[in-house]
């Protein structure tokens, strides 16, 4: 059975916008992974097919392993196409605003977006999403979007009506949110929902193949590179540190998704239960913070980057040098010694 996560009130509310409106923008936040791609299809599918007129629109471009979704090809980047992304927002009778939980995720969206009109939809399971949005359906415990929007259609009354592109989409946002269902997936629920989504036909592992065996040699090298030249290991924190700088990426050819994944590769080690991974991205550092067990990744990007997400996967913008990123994690890590589970 479907769980009642979604409270009787919030699929009425939103049941209710359905019924008035159907000039529909979708929108998910800036470097969209798996779970903010497939959720934004999954209900983009679902809405077309229910009648609206429907848009996705990106902040900036997605990495090549979602190409291959149906409907990935209609998404609108923003960063492309400003005045039409930007026309499609004012118009808008209704925006779903997916996998974030504040404005300034959607970067240079944001603006357009809370000045719309539109009545707004949140859907999203980061902690402490702001106020911006008419409708919050936010749930930090369920482990992606995705999910959320499986289970809203279901209430909705609309199981039956789901597509297998609608399935398809969930399962990528659930399967990349969990690290292929091995992090934050122990619940009962999961996989009462993908039995589900197989009777909608779809084909599992080839998902799996789709997203995660899509290497070019020169991304498979680069990863061979970081492991064996860039990862500093910090046995004594229970901690590991890979920096990567614009000119190691351009030496590998690197595109857009090509480092995703990077941050949890320290994490395969016995006892490392911290990753970070601080990569120069044009002007600024990324930040992508990776843990295991209780240790708070969104506290420490927080505090020393004013970044924030989830508690075994958190992120951040730095601007500033490489170098400079790196002093302040190191200083910052042995504030950390009790969290590491270590004696002061
Ligand atoms: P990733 O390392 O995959 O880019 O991000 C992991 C998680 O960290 C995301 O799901 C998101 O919750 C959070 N995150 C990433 N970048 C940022 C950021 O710049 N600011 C905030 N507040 N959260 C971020
Ligand atoms: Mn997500």
């Amino acid at each position: 059975m479907i769980s009642k996560l979604i409270s009787a009130a919030r699929i009425s509310e939103v049941q209710e916008l359905l019924n008035q409106y159907e000039k529909i923008v979708i929108v998910t936040h800036v470097s969209p992974d798996g779970d903010a791609i497939g959720s934004s299809l999954a209900l983009y599918h679902y809405l077309i097919d229910s009648g609206n007129d429907v848009t996705v629109i990106v902040p900036n471009s997605f990495p090549d392993f979602l190409s291959w979704l149906n409907g990935a090809k209609d998404i609108l980047i923003f960063e492309k196409y400003p005045d039409f992304a930007q026309r499609l927002i004012d118009e808008a009778e209704l925006i779903f605003c997916l996998d974030f939980n504040i404005p300034k995720r959607i970067g240079a969206m944001a603006s357009f977006v809370e000045a719309s009109d539109a009545k707004k939809i949140l859907i999203d399971h980061h902690p402490y999403p702001t106020d911006f949005c008419d409708v919050v359906i936010s749930h930090p415990e369920i482990s992606s979007t995705s999910e959320l929007i499986f289970n809203l259609i279901c209430r909705l009354g609309d199981f039956e009506l789901m597509s297998k592109d609608s399935a398809e989409a969930i399962y990528t946002g659930m399967m990349t949110d969990t690290g292929a269902f091995t992090y934050n997936s122990n619940s009962a629920q999961i996989y009462y929902i993908i039995g589900e989504l197989l009777k909608k036909g779809i084909d599992k592992d080839r998902i799996y193949s789709n997203v995660y065996h899509s290497y070019s040699i020169d991304r498979y090298r680069m990863l061979g590179y970081v492991l064996s030249e860039k990862m500093k290991v910090y046995p004594e924190f229970k901690t590991a540190l890979i920096t990567l700088t614009n000119e190691e990426q351009q030496r590998y050819n690197a595109k857009k998704g090509d480092t995703e994944g990077f941050a949890n590769l320290p994490l395969n080690i016995k006892d490392i239960i911290f990753s970070v991974f601080l990569r120069e991205d044009g002007n600024m550092i990324k930040i992508s913070l990776r843990s295991q067990g209780t240790f708070p990744a969104n506290k420490f990007s927080a505090e020393c980057f004013n970044g924030g997400g989830h508690l075994n996967a958190a992120g951040g913008e730095f601007y500033g040098s490489l170098n400079e990123a790196v002093e302040i994690f190191e200083k910052k890590l042995p504030e950390y010694k009790s969290l590491l589970g270590l004696n002061n």
